[in-house]
C-alpha cells in the first residue's frame, strides 16, 4: 500500500491519453495540449511527457529522480507497442523527438532533439523504410536524417560548437559545387556523418553514443538543463516569468514531412491573427521538416494551396481546425506534418494574436455564442487598449530607426525640431507642427510641451518630468534616446552621425521609443475617434470599434472601482468626461502659478511686509477662481478633487546660477542690479540640497501666511458662484505630503473658517482630505482619518520614499542594472510594488477605515492607470482610482477585469 502510495505521488510520466489541457503547471503548455488533442481524437503522433517536477528535481539536485527511468521504460514500451516498431531497432527504427515545453512559450529558449534512435546501424532499417519502391530511393532521407541527429544532439546535449558542423555541411557542399543541401546525395550525406562524428568525438572525448535508450536520457538531461541556459533565464525575466517552474520534456514518435512530393509541413491559424477575421490562415511547404520553414531555405505557399495539393488532408485538417476552435472556444495555431499523404497535428496552443484581433475576436466568439461578454473582457487588457488608442506610423516604407530611447508616452508624432519652450509656441503659433528636443524638462517648458507635437529628451526615464506631465495630456514624448546630444544654444542636436538643426522634421513614436528622420506617414486611431464621440458605435461599419463599445460597455457595467482623472484644466477635464471619467481625483494647482503670473509668486516670496503679501495674494485669487470655475463647469455633477499647492517655491523662481551671473556683471559694470539683487538673495535662501525633500506641499501652506488660505478662497467662491449659476459643484480640497495628523488639522481649521465664511449664502459641501503620499503618514492612518474625509494614495511619492529613489533620476541612472540584475522586473514607478509600497497602502486602507467607516479613498499617482495596479487597487478595496484622461478608458477596462478575475471566472 505504502509503495503504491509513493508511485502515484511520483508520477514523473504521463501518456498523452493521461493529460489534459489544464495541465500546464506540470506538462507544460505543449505537453498538456498534445494530450488535449489526443484526447480529443485528432492524429497526434504517440508520446510521452516528462513532468516540470521531474525537471526540478534534477536541477535541485544534478541527478534524475528516483523512479524516472523506470517510468520511461514503461512508457517507452508502450509506445513501442503502439507504433508496432522498437526505438532504434535495426530492421525497423521507431524514432522520437525530445522536446522542451515550458509552462508558458519560451520560443526558441531551450532545446529540442529530433530523430533519437538513429545510429550507424538502424540508418540502414529508416532508409528501407523510406524507401518508396526503387533500390537505395529511402538511402538520401536516411543519411540526411542521421546527420541532422548528430549535429543537433552534438550542439544541444554536448555543447560541440555549431559552427564546427556548419563548416562541415559548407565543405561537403563545396566540393559538390553547390549551395543547396538538396543537391547532396546520399554518399555525400554519408560521409558527412563520418565528418561530423569526428567533430563530435573531438570536442567530446568520446564517440557518438550509439545505443538509443542512452541517447534519449542524454536528450532529456539536455532539456532539463536548457531551463537555466543563458538566455532563457534572459528571456524569463523580461517576460517576468518565474525561475523556479523548470521544463517539461516531450518524446514523442517523429512523423516526417520531407519523404517525398507527398509530405510536407506547414502552420496554420483558426482565424487571423493580424486582424482577427475569420478565413483560412497559413503556410505550407512541402516535402520538408519544420525545421526548414523556420531557416527559410525554400518558400512556403499559403495554405489555401494544400486544397489543390492534398485535398484528402486539406480537408481533415479544416475539420481539426473547427474543432480545435471549438473546443478552446479561440483561436488555435497549429503546427502540423503529412507524412506520405496521412496527417499529423504536431502541436496547437491558443495563438498570440495583435490588440486589434484580441477585441475583434472576443467580440465574434460572443456573436457565436461561443464565450459570454465575461469571457470576452478577460480575453482582452488595458495594454492592448491603450496600443489601439494611439496613432500609429505608417512603417511599411522601412524607415531608418536613427536612435532608441525610453517610449514615455504612447503615440507617433511629427514636426520640426525645436529646441526651446518659446520658439515652441511661436512657430505652433504659425501653424507649425514641433517636437520639442530637450536635454530634459522642467516646468517652464510647460508652454512649449502643449504647443509641440511630441517632446524629445535625452535624459530622464518614465517618471521625469517630460513623461509624467506629456503622458498627462497624452503627448508622445521619447526620454532618454541614447546618444542624443542636444546643444541648445547652436540650435541642433546629433545623434549617431546624424546632425540635426532646428526646423528639421523628425518623427518620434513615444510606444516604441524609436527616432526617425524625416517624416513617416502617420494614421489616426479609430478607437479615440470613437471615444471622442466623433465616431457612432451604433452606425459604424468599422469592427474594432463595435468590439471596444461592446466590451468596454461590459466592464462598466460589471466594475466596482470608479474612475477619475488627473486634470489641470477645462480641457482636459472635459477630454477626460468624454473619455469617461466619473470626476477628478487630482487637480495640481502648481501649473497654474507658471506664464504670467509668475511674477505674482516672485512678489509674494519677495514679500517683505504683510500688506506685499497680500497684495500678491489678493491678484492671484482671482485668477485661481477663474481656473476653478472652468475646471467645476466641466465636472458638473462630479467630484473633483483640488490638490493645494506642492512643489517648492523656488521651483517658480529664477535659476541660481544665471541670477548670480546677472547680478555679478551688473555690479561688475559698476551698475545697480536692482530688483534682481533681492530676487538673488530670496533664491539663495529658498535653495535646497534635496528639495523633494524639502519644503513642499503642507510645509509650504504652514510656513507661507495665507497661500494655502487663498486657494481654499479660490475653490469655494468658484463653487459659490456655479451654486448660484444653478450648477452642481463638487469641490474636495485635498492637503499633500502630510505625515502627521498636526499638519492636517492646522491646515484644516484655518480652511474650515474660510468655507463657511464663503458658504454662507450658498451653501456648497466641500471636503478635505489629504494626499497619503508620506511613508508616515500610511503608518499613522488611523490618527490622521480623524481629520480627513478622504485619502488619496500619491504612488509616486510613496513609491520614492518607500524605496528610498529619486523619481526623477534613477530611472535613467541605473534601472537597467536592476532590471537585469532581476531585482523588480518592472519599475515601481511604473506598477506597483505590492509588497512593500502595496504594503503601506493596504494598512492605510485598514487603519484610515477603522478609525472612520466608510472614509473615501482612491489612488492619484501615476499608478492609478497602470493595469496591473488597477486590480491591486481592486483588491485592497479603494473606491476609485485617478489617472491621466488618455487612460481613462484603460482603467476602465481593468477595473472590470479586476472584478471576472477576482471572481474567478477565469476559464481557461
Ligand atoms: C504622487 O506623489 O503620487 C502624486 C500624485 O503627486 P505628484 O506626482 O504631483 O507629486
Ligand atoms: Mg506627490
Amino acid at each position: 500500500m505504502a509503495a503504491e502510495k509513493a508511485t502515484t505521488k511520483h508520477k514523473y510520466v504521463y501518456g498523452f491519453a493521461e493529460g489534459n489541457k489544464d495541465l500546464k503547471d506540470l506538462l507544460g503548455g505543449k505537453g498538456a495540449n498534445l494530450a488535449e488533442m489526443t484526447n480529443l481524437g485528432l492524429p497526434v503522433p504517440p508520446g510521452f511527457i516528462i513532468t516540470t517536477e521531474a525537471c526540478k528535481a534534477y536541477l535541485a539536485t544534478g541527478a534524475e529522480p528516483d523512479g524516472l527511468a523506470e517510468q520511461v521504460a514503461t512508457h517507452l514500451a508502450a509506445l513501442e507497442s503502439a507504433m508496432g516498431k522498437r526505438l532504434g531497432d535495426p530492421a525497423d527504427p521507431l524514432l522520437v523527438s525530445v522536446r522542451s515545453g515550458a509552462k508558458f512559450s519560451m520560443p526558441g529558449m531551450m532545446e529540442t532533439v529530433l530523430n533519437v534512435g538513429l545510429n550507424d546501424e538502424s540508418v540502414a532499417g529508416l532508409a528501407r523504410q523510406a524507401s518508396d519502391g526503387g533500390p537505395g530511393s529511402g538511402d538520401r532521407f536516411a543519411w540526411d536524417s542521421y546527420r541532422r541527429l548528430i549535429q543537433m544532439f552534438g550542439k544541444t546535449v554536448c555543447d560541440v560548437p555549431g559552427e564546427e558542423f556548419e563548416h562541415a555541411l559548407d565543405d561537403a557542399k563545396r566540393a559538390k559545387g553547390t549551395t543547396n543541401d538538396l543537391d547532396l546525395d546520399a554518399d555525400d550525406l554519408r560521409a558527412l556523418v563520418g565528418a561530423y562524428k569526428k567533430i563530435f568525438a573531438k570536442h567530446t572525448g568520446r564517440e557518438f553514443p550509439q545505443p538509443p535508450r542512452e541517447q534519449l536520457d542524454l536528450a532529456v538531461r539536455a532539456v532539463f538543463e536548457s531551463w537555466n541556459a543563458e538566455r532563457a533565464v534572459l528571456y524569463r525575466r523580461q517576460e517576468r516569468i518565474p525561475a523556479d517552474l523548470g521544463t517539461a520534456v516531450n518524446i514523442v514518435a517523429m512523423v516526417f514531412g520531407n519523404l517525398g512530393p507527398d509530405s510536407g509541413t506547414g502552420v496554420a491559424f483558426t482565424r487571423d491573427p493580424a486582424t482577427g477575421n475569420q478565413g483560412i490562415y497559413g503556410d505550407y511547404l512541402a516535402n520538408a521538416q519544420g525545421e526548414d520553414v523556420v531557416a527559410g531555405i525554400r518558400n512556403t505557399v499559403p495554405l489555401q494551396e494544400l486544397e489543390r495539393i492534398d485535398k484528402r488532408s486539406y480537408d481533415e485538417l479544416l475539420r481539426n481546425m473547427a474543432t480545435l476552435e471549438g473546443h478552446y472556444r479561440d483561436l488555435c495555431d497549429i503546427e502540423f506534418t503529412i507524412e506520405r499523404g496521412k496527417l499529423w497535428m504536431l502541436q496547437t496552443r491558443v495563438g498570440k494574436r495583435t490588440a486589434a484581433a484580441a477585441f475583434n475576436i472576443a467580440n465574434h466568439l460572443v456573436d457565436e455564442g461561443m464565450i459570454d461578454l465575461d469571457e470576452a473582457l478577460h480575453r482582452v487588457n488595458g495594454a492592448q487598449l491603450a496600443q489601439l488608442m494611439f496613432p500609429r506610423f505608417d512603417l511599411s516604407g522601412s524607415p531608418e530607426v536613427v536612435t532608441t530611447g525610453v517610449g514615455a508616452s504612447p503615440g507617433a508624432a511629427v514636426g520640426r525640431v525645436v529646441f526651446t519652450s518659446a520658439r515652441a509656441v511661436e512657430l505652433a503659433g504659425q501653424g507649425e507642427r514641433v517636437i520639442l528636443v530637450r536635454r530634459e524638462t522642467n516646468p517652464d517648458d510647460l508652454p512649449g510641451m502643449i504647443a509641440a507635437q511630441g517632446i524629445l529628451t535625452a535624459r530622464g526615464g518614465k517618471t521625469s518630468h517630460a513623461a509624467v506631465v506629456a503622458r498627462g495630456m497624452g503627448k508622445t514624448c521619447l526620454c532618454g534616446a541614447d546618444n542624443l546630444d542636444v546643444d541648445v544654444k547652436a540650435g541642433r542636436f546629433t545623434v549617431g552621425g546624424h546632425v540635426v538643426n532646428e526646423g528639421d522634421i523628425v518623427s518620434i513614436d513615444g510606444t516604441s521609443g524609436c527616432l526617425y528622420l524625416g517624416e513617416v506617414p502617420v494614421r489616426p486611431s479609430e478607437v479615440v475617434q470613437y471615444f471622442e464621440g466623433s465616431v457612432d458605435p451604433a452606425t459604424s461599419t468599422d469592427p474594432l470599434v463595435v468590439a471596444v463599445h461592446r466590451i468596454i460597455g461590459h466592464a462598466d457595467e460589471v466594475r466596482r472601482l470608479r474612475v477619475r482623472t488627473n486634470a489641470d484644466t477645462g480641457e482636459d477635464a472635459a477630454r477626460a468626461r468624454r473619455f469617461g471619467a466619473e470626476g477628478i481625483g487630482l487637480c495640481r494647482t502648481e501649473h497654474m502659478f507658471l506664464g504670467d503670473r509668475r511674477e505674482l509668486v516672485e512678489r509674494l516670496i519677495l514679500a517683505r511686509t504683510e500688506s506685499e503679501r497680500n497684495e500678491a495674494l489678493d491678484a492671484l485669487l482671482p485668477l485661481q477662481r477663474a481656473d476653478f470655475v472652468e475646471i467645476f463647469r466641466e465636472m458638473d455633477g462630479l467630484p473633483v478633487t483640488v490638490r493645494l499647492i506642492d512643489p517648492p517655491l523656488h521651483e517658480f523662481l529664477p535659476s541660481l546660477e544665471e541670477l548670480a551671473v546677472h547680478v555679478a556683471v551688473a555690479q561688475e559694470r559698476g551698475e545697480d542690479p536692482g530688483k534682481d539683487q533681492a530676487l538673488l538673495a530670496a533664491v539663495r535662501r529658498m535653495h535646497e540640497q534635496n528639495p523633494m525633500l524639502g519644503l513642499r506641499g503642507v510645509r509650504l501652506g504652514l510656513v507661507i501666511p495665507g497661500l494655502f488660505a487663498m486657494q481654499v478662497r479660490a475653490i469655494t467662491e468658484a463653487a459659490a458662484q456655479l451654486v448660484a449659476e444653478g450648477r452642481d459643484p463638487r469641490p474636495e480640497i485635498m492637503v499633500p505630503l502630510v505625515g502627521a495628523v498636526q499638519e492636517l488639522e492646522t491646515v484644516r481649521v484655518e480652511a474650515e473658517k474660510i468655507i463657511s465664511e464663503v458658504t454662507r449664502e450658498h451653501a456648497v459641501e466641500v471636503l478635505i482630505g489629504t494626499m497619503i503620499e508620506v511613508p508616515r503618514a500610511a503608518l499613522t492612518a488611523g490618527q490622521i482619518a480623524e481629520a480627513a474625509e478622504f485619502f488619496s494614495f500619491g504612488t509616486n511619492d510613496l513609491t520614492q520614499m518607500a524605496w528610498g529613489f529619486s523619481r526623477d533620476d534613477v530611472e535613467g541612472a541605473f534601472f537597467w542594472r536592476y532590471l537585469e540584475l532581476g531585482i523588480f522586473g518592472i519599475s515601481p514607478f511604473e506598477s506597483l510594488d505590492r509588497d512593500g509600497v502595496g504594503r503601506l497602502v493596504r494598512i492605510a486602507v485598514d487603519e484610515g477605515r477603522a478609525a472612520r467607516p466608510g472614509l473615501k479613498i482612491g489612488v492619484c499617482g501615476e499608478h492609478g492607470g497602470d493595469p496591473e495596479s488597477v486590480h491591486f487597487f481592486h483588491e485592497v478595496g479603494l473606491d476609485y482610482v485617478s489617472c491621466s484622461p488618455f487612460r481613462v478608458p484603460v482603467a476602465r477596462l481593468e477595473a472590470g477585469r479586476a472584478v471576472i478575475e477576482s471572481s474567478g471566472s477565469d476559464s481557461r
